[in-house]
């Protein structure tokens, strides 16, 4: 059940995301194995690398093979930098006017779909004597952001014949490619191809050029193109039901708690606030040390619950802001300080991120991008600590 990691010389507290370095290098070599030949790999480490922390992900997953790393903002670009990230870093979302100088200043490249960004950002890079690299995003069906395919050869053009820009990349995004059904991936997909297609048609080089995400990349290697982006998977979380992981792959992250109280309920007296739960006989409860603040979300009120060993502990009213009574069964041998599971990795009593995602009506990915800045990540290989991240910021140990 996970590993024991021995945490007594630091002074974290007793909630902590439990962050398996191994399992994520792993994750990322089996993809990478699994590509076309010559097919590189960009790391998705936005949403603070779907909770896991970007910085050590980030370096895992260099360290992996991976050539390009991928955020959503130019802030988390930045943080990366501050870090001292050295790989390419894509921002993938739209970014606003007032951020480019600060991006193109940081060597960050910039996802782009209208002729008023790419104008802006060619303004910064002027203004900073600086070629900014940039990607043209392309919406071939997901109609988020990019440009229309139609609006497609002009702007690569627009970027092409500036100065002050290179057009580092093309990409797209699937709205769909988790589906059951291929059909409207591989329709983005010919979308794409006739883009592509055009534009070199019209002479333009084309470094990278990227379309699939996790699921894409999964199921097919119809859609690797030059590079593809790799999310949820990389952290061992399969995209959905339809697109499993490959052999070998496995979840990174485990959070866990300790008992910091155990106390005795009376028959009829109520728990946590709103007095949601009420004692059917006298019965035993325990307090954990975890609440919303840290992600581990309201709506398990009632619902939830903990593992201690093989002793299963349901969620005993509402959960509150940082902490949270769980029921403790007759014959558990537990006290305070006992260790608790609150999200397994898949192995064990507790509830993985899956699970978790299906008793509260969303997707694992929302799970774990969600557990906040709050809760310590303690990195590990083997049973080693190799760095810790808390508000306090990042330590490594070697
Ligand atoms: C988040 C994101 C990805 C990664 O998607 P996963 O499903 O997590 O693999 C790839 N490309 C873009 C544009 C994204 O926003």
């Amino acid at each position: 059940m996970g590993v024991c990691l021995d945490l007594s010389q630091f002074p974290l507290r007793p909630t902590t995301a439990l962050i398996d370095l191994d399992a994520i290098e792993q994750n990322v070599r089996i993809v990478a194995r699994s590509l076309t030949p010559g097919t590189k790999l960009i790391a998705v480490v936005k949403g603070n690398g779907y909770g896991h922390g970007a910085t050590m992900v980030a370096e895992t997953a260099t360290r992996a093979g991976a050539s390009h790393l991928a955020v959503a903002t130019v802030g988390e670009g930045r943080h990366l930098r501050e870090e001292g990230v050295e790989s390419p870093i894509i921002v993938l979302g739209p970014t606003h006017r007032r951020e480019h100088e600060l991006a193109v200043g940081l060597g960050l490249e910039l996802g782009v779909g209208d002729v008023a960004s790419i104008e802006s950002i060619a303004h910064a890079a002027t203004m900073l004597d600086r070629v900014a690299k940039v990607h043209l995003k392309i919406d071939t069906g997901m109609h988020r952001f990019g440009a229309d395919p139609s609006d497609a050869v002009e702007l690569a053009r627009a970027i092409d014949r500036t100065p002050s820009l290179s057009l580092a990349g093309i990409f797209t995004h699937f709205a769909d490619a988790d589906a059951a059904d291929e059909r409207s991936a591989t329709n983005q997909a010919d979308i794409f191809d006739r883009v592509i297609a055009e534009i070199k048609a019209d002479g333009i080089d084309i470094p990278l050029v990227d379309e699939a995400n996790s699921a894409a990349t999964l199921r097919s290697r119809r859609y690797d193109y030059g590079a593809i982006r790799l999310g949820i998977s990389m952290y061992g979380i399969p995209a959905s039901s339809s697109v499993p992981l490959l052999p070998g792959m496995k979840a990174a992250m485990t959070i866990e708690s300790t008992i910091a109280r155990l106390f005795d309920l009376k028959k009829g007296e109520r728990v946590s606030y709103g007095g949601t739960y009420e004692a059917l006989r006298d019965e035993r409860a325990a307090l954990i040390p975890i609440g919303y603040a840290d992600g581990y979300r309201r709506a398990l009120s009632n619902r939830g619950w903990v593992s201690a060993g093989d002793a299963l502990l349901p969620v005993r009213g509402r959960v509150c802001m940082d902490q949270t009574v769980v029921g403790v069964p007759d014959d558990a041998d537990l006290s305070v300080g006992s260790r608790v599971v609150v999200m397994s990795n898949g192995e064990g009593e507790s509830p993985s991120a899956i699970e978790l995602a299906d008793m509260l009506d969303t997707i694992p990915y929302e799970i774990v991008t969600g557990i906040s800045a709050r809760v310590p990540r303690v990195y590990f290989r083997g049973s080693d600590v190799v760095a810790i991240e808390d508000l306090a910021g990042l330590s490594r140990f070697r």
